[in-house]
């Protein structure tokens, strides 16, 4: 009998050329998924309006099937599916654990900055984290702002949410395919944005959501992802989702051993194809074939 393989994914944002470290995370995703085009799910992360463009996306399609990867269709797109991100931010709303926040980057800057020798800023893998101002505000000044139409983000009250998720779910882990079983510690992060100002999601939220709606069974992605975890674990178990397992694999470097940039033409797919360089020489390249 064959052997049974999990749904994985690719996840691309389309804000550059695919080079060869996409190359290495589509490949590893792709023979997860036992080259299935109905097991390898390829999602589009276009949440930055800023940074999203037409062409990125269309040639994520042409840099893939180059390399021999193929789909089905049509392909989620982040910036298409709002209203279901709403949808399970209203549920965390309802928990009780969300809670708008008016500040400023360079607000929040100056906070942290007057706070530095406070022992109670501490700081996560994403830098120092939000110092709590707009959690501490008063139901009165919070709704004067809202009603005034200043803009906020939501945030997650961290130190709430854990404790609701571990009193439903006990301590919280995950199983990765290479560090094994590991502790979720989403309190690493502080109080995380789970919608932007300027986009009612966040990276966090829309990937935990997509990942359960799209039925994806083991999370392949660069280990430069690997702390986000921690939060998504936790979001998890706040919408009673089921946790996938998760392969965060090495990162592609340079011969400087630097990890590769979108910017970095040199190792962008389309340029090595362009300079002669075949599909098949890429996959010897990157381990996945002879
Ligand atoms: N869209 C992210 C990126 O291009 C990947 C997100 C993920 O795999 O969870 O880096």
């Amino acid at each position: 009998m064959a052997q049974s393989r999990p749904v994985t994914r690719f996840a691309p944002s389309p804000s550059g050329e695919l080079h060869l470290g996409h190359a290495f995370s589509a490949l590893s995703a792709w023979q997860a998924a036992g080259g299935d085009r109905r097991r390898f799910i390829l999602r589009i992360e276009d949440l930055d309006p800023g940074r999203a463009r037409p062409e990125f996306e269309k040639a994520i399609y042409e840099d893939l099937a180059w390399l021999g990867l193929s789909w089905e269709t049509p392909v989620r797109r982040q910036s298409e599916h709002m209203d279901e991100y709403r949808t399970h931010l209203d549920v965390l709303e309802g928990l009780g654990l969300l809670y708008p926040c008016f500040c400023t980057r360079s607000e929040i800057k100056a906070e942290i900055k007057a706070a530095a020798s406070a022992p109670h800023i501490s700081e996560g893998p994403d830098g120092p984290h939000y110092p709590g101002t707009c959690r501490h505000l008063d139901p009165a000044t919070r709704q004067a702002r809202q009603d005034a139409g200043d803009a906020f983000a939501l945030r997650l009250d961290m130190e709430k949410a854990l404790k609701l998720a571990t009193q439903r779910c006990g301590p919280l882990s995950w199983t990765d395919a290479i560090k094994g079983e590991v502790e979720a510690r989403p309190e690493l992060f502080g109080d995380v944005v789970l919608a932007r100002k300027d986009v009612p999601t966040s990276y966090h939220l829309a990937v935990t959501v997509d990942d359960h709606v799209q039925g994806i069974a083991l999370v392949v992605r660069g280990e430069d992802l690997f702390e986000a975890t921690h939060v998504h674990r936790l979001l998890q178990a706040l919408l009673r989702f089921d946790t996938p397992q998760y392969h965060h694999h090495r990162l592609i470097v340079d011969e400087t051993g630097q990890r590769l940039a979108k910017r970095d033409q040199a190792t962008a797919l389309k340029t090595l194809r362009n300079k002669g360089a075949t599909a098949q020489e890429i996959l010897t390249r990157l381990g996945f074939a002879p």
